[in-house]
């Protein structure tokens, strides 16, 4: 098929799926329409893993000069960005086009899409369907990719936010290791744990937006320099067959639903069947990487916030010029956030207090630490931001890759979520968390539960009954964890 018949293609399907609400701003379609009449060459054949001239989305919380970035958060309703963050610039230099932007939960606090300005996404598996959770926060860069209405699209995954969407509209999401990929021009929510990653339909395509947007960038302060990007591209060359694949054994928890373990052990049996080793594995600190996510990503968004106060940031809210300051940022605040965020403030500001630091942010970090140290201790590899070696005490088997479920059960109905309380909402986060705690590259790919039920009338709609599965891999193991996803894929 031309360039500019997939143009058209994911044109008609922003219309035909504009009720899904996966986009808060299009681009012009003459954007996406004169790239398809200028390229001659076959976007299926000859470009396919190609960024050039495809159109990709961007969450709305990584700035774009030519449409707004609101972050789905009333405090920035209208705010338009004067320049491109790092990772837009780079792909509009491959030859990507911007898409348009897309819907997230305020500010990225979220696990559903459900906490925006611009109102709920909304999945449906199939037409009669009622509507399904589509994953939070970057739900609307998944559907956009799912329900064809782009090639590829970015998003931010700070505890699990690429790769829950990813896991529940059955597309691949991809969180590289932390500091490959730039956050200069991303609206911040934690920044130690905060991550650009890359939504796609195949690993494959994920892997061509990886390879442009994986650079030094002198802006980001937290960008991977250099000579460790040096170093890790030396210590990737190992040969990586057969691969050791690591089983968590704590993430075989009772709340796991039949049909995500029936997943997960079909992917593990694929994969030994195709001469791999399989290798039990424990990461007992797993059971805490939840609390204590809760307790930093907060703490570093209730700082990261405060410039929101209608005078420094943020739009001020009407009629209340002349009053006192205290109350000008009162009604701002109170106006301009929505409830989860507002809870998310309350509840850093309370962690980081003088009462509270010691009992709750401290020990929050240094669980942090004893989470990296379990994934070194089971990684055969060294973890390269580690000084000297990570022998533990105890002889256990080392893996290369851990693969384990994304989430505990396949998409949730919207309504049951609706009303859910926070603690129920934050447990979808239990198995995505710990490499983002770590820092380590982390993908989701989509297993499917009944292949059979895809029906030629949903041919362009992913949404196929699947689940997600997540292959894990030691910091700056990228491109093996990319290969294992494409094996199992
Ligand atoms: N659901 C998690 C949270 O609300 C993760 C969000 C994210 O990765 N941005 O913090």
């Amino acid at each position: 098929m031309s360039l500019l018949k997939h143009a058209k293609q994911y044109l008609a399907n922003q219309s035909k799926y504009a009720h899904l609400n996966a986009f808060v701003s299009l681009a012009e379609p003459s954007k996406l329409l004169s790239r398809g009449e200028t390229s001659t060459s076959d976007h299926v054949k000859t470009r396919f893993h190609d960024v050039t001239d495809k159109p990709i989305a961007i969450k709305d919380n990584i700035c774009t000069k030519d449409l707004k970035t609101t972050a789905s958060t009333g405090i920035l309703k209208g705010f338009t960005s004067p320049y491109d963050a790092t990772v837009v610039k780079l792909l509009q230099d491959a030859g990507a086009v911007v898409a348009g932007k897309t819907n997230m939960d305020e500010f990225g606090m979220g696990s559903h899409s459900t906490h925006s300005h611009a109102g709920p996404v909304k999945m449906y598996r199939h037409t009669a369907d009622e509507e399904k959770s589509a994953g939070g926060s970057s739900g609307g860069s998944a559907l956009a990719v799912a329900s064809a209405q782009c090639w590829a699209a970015l998003g931010t995954d700070t505890g699990g936010s690429v790769r829950l969407p990813a896991a529940y509209t059955g597309v691949v999401g991809f969180k590289p290791s932390y500091g490959l990929l730039s956050r200069w021009g991303v609206v911040a929510y934690a920044n130690s744990l905060d991550t650009v990653g890359i939504l796609g339909k195949n690993v494959g395509d994920v892997g061509a937006v990886f390879d442009k947007l994986n650079a030094y960038d002198p802006q980001d302060p937290t960008s991977l320099p250099p000579s460790t990007r040096a170093r890790l591209e030396k210590d990737s060359t190992r040969s990586s067959t057969p691969l050791r694949i690591g089983i968590p054994l704590d993430y075989n928890i009772t709340t796991l639903q039949p049909a995500v373990r029936q997943a997960w052990l079909r992917t593990l049996r694929f994969l030994w069947e195709q001469g791999h080793s399989l290798h039990p594995v424990r990461l007992p600190a797993t059971q805490h990487a939840l609390s204590a996510y809760y307790i930093l990503a907060p703490a570093e968004a209730s700082s990261n916030l405060a410039k929101y106060d209608g005078v420094r940031y943020g739009s001020r809210a009407e009629g209340i010029d002349g009053t006192p300051e205290s109350v000008l940022f009162a009604k701002t605040r109170g106006q301009g956030f929505g409830p989860e965020v507002q809870r998310r403030i309350l509840l850093g500001a309370f962690t980081l207090s003088a009462q509270a630091i010691d009992n709750y942010f401290i020990q929050a970090q240094k669980v942090r630490r004893v989470v990296q140290q379990d994934f070194n201790n089971v990684f055969s590899t060294q973890n390269p931001l580690v000084e000297g070696t990570s022998e533990s005490a105890e002889e256990v088997d080392k893996v290369d890759v851990i693969v384990c479920p994304t989430a505990p059960t396949p998409a949730p109905s919207l309504a049951n979520v609706k009303d859910q309380d926070p603690i129920s909402a934050y447990m979808n986060d239990v198995f995505t968390v710990p490499a983002s705690l770590a820092g380590l590259p982390a993908i989701s790919i989509p297993v499917q539960i009944t292949p059979e039920d895809q029906t030629a009338e949903h041919a362009d709609y992913a949404f196929d009954e699947s689940v997600g599965i997540q292959v894990i891999g030691q910091y700056g193991d990228d491109k093996l964890v990319l290969e294992v996803a494409d094996a199992v894929a």
